[in-house]
C-alpha cells in the first residue's frame, strides 16, 4: 500500500470535536487505499503551559527533565486519536517517539532526528493496522533519555517520516489555509499560492512565516518529499493548500513569489573602527561566541584607516551584542568611539527563485521604495532573496507597495 503522512498542528487537535474531524479525514484517505501514518501535536496551548511549569521549578533546570515534561503533550493526543479511529472502525494505534524509534541526537529541547526505525510500524502495517499515530515533536537519544525537537518540531517529524517510509506527500493540516503571497493581516490584496518551491518556502519559513518549521523545510527539500500545507478546517477538496514542491513543478516562475517582513530587527553600528586586515573576524567572532545571530552586515569605506561597521540583530539581543563588543573592546581586540543602537528598523524581503533568471528585479524594488519615500538604510542580496532595512514606520506601507509592483495580487 502507498504510505500518506498527515501531520495535525495544535489548532486541529485543540478538542475531541476537532480531533474527530480530524480522524474524519484521516478515514478517508484510508478509504483512498493509503496505509498512513498521522502526526500529532499537542493540543493548543498544552506545550506552553508545560513550559511554564518547567520555567517555574527554577532557572536553572535539567534539560532531559524538561524534554520528559514538554513532550506528553503529544502523547496524549496520539492516544485520543487513535481512539477515535477505532471507534470508527478504523485500525489504528498510537507510537510514542522512542517506540518507533525515532532515534536523535542528545541535544535536549533542540535534538536532531538522526534515523527512524521503519520495522515496527511495517509489520503492523503488514498485519492490516491502517493508520499509525505517532507523537510529533519528540524522540529518544542514544543515552536512552526522551528529547524534543525545538518548538514547531511536530513539522519537522512529519517530513522526516514521509522521507524515511517514501510516502507519496506529507500533507501538514493547519490553521490556514495555505502560504501566502505576503500576511494578509497587513496586505489585503495577498493571494494564497497553489504552489511555492522548497528553496522559497525555506527563505520565508527563516524570514519568519511561522507556516512550518524551518527545519522542515529544509528536510523536504533534501529528500524531495512533497509537503502541502493545507486548513483542517475547510471542506475537504483534492487540490487544497499549497504544494511545496521541486522548482521543476512549477510552470510559470514569478519573479518575485512573495513579500515578507520582520519586525524584530536592530540596527547595530560600530562607528570609527581600525580598518585593518582581521576586524570583521575580531567583530563577528566574540558575537558569535555571545550566541548574537547576526543578518546583514555593511562594512563602509573608510578614512583615515577608520571606517563604520553596521550589522542587523534580532532586538532582544540588543544587550547581548553590547556586551559582547564591550567585552571585546576592554580585551583590546576592537577599538571604536561608539555603538549605535537603532531598534526602530525593520527588515523587509522579496523571495523568488524567478529572480535568478529575470533581471532588474532589485531596482525595481529600490523604485518601488522610492516612489513612497521610504529611505533605505541596509541592503543584502542572495541568489533568489532581497532583503532592505527600512524605519519600522514604513513597514506595512513598503509590504504592500512591493506587493502592487511585483503583481503579486494576480499570483495562485
Ligand atoms: N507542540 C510543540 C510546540 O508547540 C511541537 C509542535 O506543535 O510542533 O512547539
Ligand atoms: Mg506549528
Amino acid at each position: 500500500m502507498p504510505i500518506l503522512v498527515m501531520k495535525f498542528g495544535g489548532t486541529s487537535v485543540a478538542t475531541l470535536d476537532r480531533i474527530r474531524r480530524a480522524a474524519k479525514r484521516v478515514g478517508r484517505e484510508v478509504a483512498n487505499g493509503y496505509d498512513v501514518i498521522v502526526i500529532v501535536s499537542a493540543m493548543a496551548g498544552e506545550t506552553n503551559k508545560l513550559v511554564g511549569f518547567v520555567d517555574e521549578t527554577g532557572p536553572f533546570f535539567d534539560a532531559r527533565e524538561y524534554d520528559a515534561v514538554v513532550s506528553s503533550g503529544e502523547n496524549v493526543t496520539a492516544g485520543l486519536m487513535a481512539l477515535t479511529l477505532q471507534e470508527m472502525d478504523v485500525p489504528a494505534r498510537s507510537w510514542q517517539g522512542w517506540q518507533v524509534p525515532v532515534e536523535t541526537t542528545s541535544a535536549h529541547a533542540s535534538a536532531r532526528i538522526d534515523a527512524i526505525g521503519t520495522e515496527n510500524i511495517l509489520s503492523k502495517f503488514g498485519e492490516g493496522m491502517k493508520v499509525a499515530v505517532v507523537a510529533g515533536f519528540q524522540g529518544v537519544s542514544p543515552e536512552g533519555r526522551i528529547t524534543t525537537l525545538g518548538r514547531g518540531g511536530s513539522d519537522t517529524t512529519a517530513v522526516a517520516f514521509a522521507a524515511a517510509f517514501g510516502a507519496v506527500r506529507c500533507d501538514i493540516y493547519t490553521d490556514v489555509d495555505g502560504v501566502y503571497t505576503t500576511d494578509p493581516r497587513i496586505c489585503g490584496k495577498a493571494r494564497k499560492l497553489d504552489r511555492i518551491a522548497f528553496e522559497e518556502m525555506l527563505e520565508l519559513a527563516s524570514l519568519g512565516a511561522k507556516v512550518l518549521q524551518t527545519r522542515s523545510v529544509e528536510l523536504a527539500m533534501r529528500f524531495k518529499v512533497r509537503l502541502r500545507v493545507l486548513s483542517s478546517f475547510d471542506e475537504f477538496d483534492e487540490n487544497a493548500g499549497t504544494l511545496v514542491c521541486d522548482e521543476e513543478d512549477i510552470v510559470e516562475k514569478n519573479a518575485v513569489a512573495g513579500v515578507a517582513y520582520s519586525r524584530d530587527e536592530a540596527k547595530m553600528t560600530l562607528l570609527s573602527v581600525a580598518d585593518r586586515p582581521g576586524i570583521a573576524a575580531a567583530i563577528f567572532g566574540p558575537l558569535a561566541e555571545a550566541g548574537v545571530n547576526v543578518d546583514m552586515i555593511v562594512q563602509n569605506i573608510s578614512e583615515e584607516g577608520r571606517t563604520d561597521m553596521t550589522f542587523s540583530c534580532p532586538t532582544n539581543q540588543v544587550v547581548r551584542a553590547e556586551k559582547a563588543m564591550q567585552g571585546a573592546k576592554e580585551a583590546g581586540e576592537i577599538n571604536y568611539s561608539e555603538l549605535v543602537a537603532d531598534q526602530d528598523v525593520c527588515k523587509v524581503s522579496i523571495v523568488g527563485i524567478g529572480m535568478r533568471s529575470h533581471a532588474g528585479v532589485a531596482s525595481k524594488m529600490f523604485s518601488a521604495l522610492r516612489d513612497e519615500n521610504i529611505n533605505i538604510k541596509v541592503i543584502t542580496t542572495s541568489e533568489i532573496k532581497v532583503s532592505v532595512l527600512i524605519d519600522r514606520k514604513y513597514m506595512e506601507l513598503a509590504v504592500q507597495a512591493l506587493h502592487d509592483t511585483f503583481g503579486l495580487e494576480r499570483a495562485g
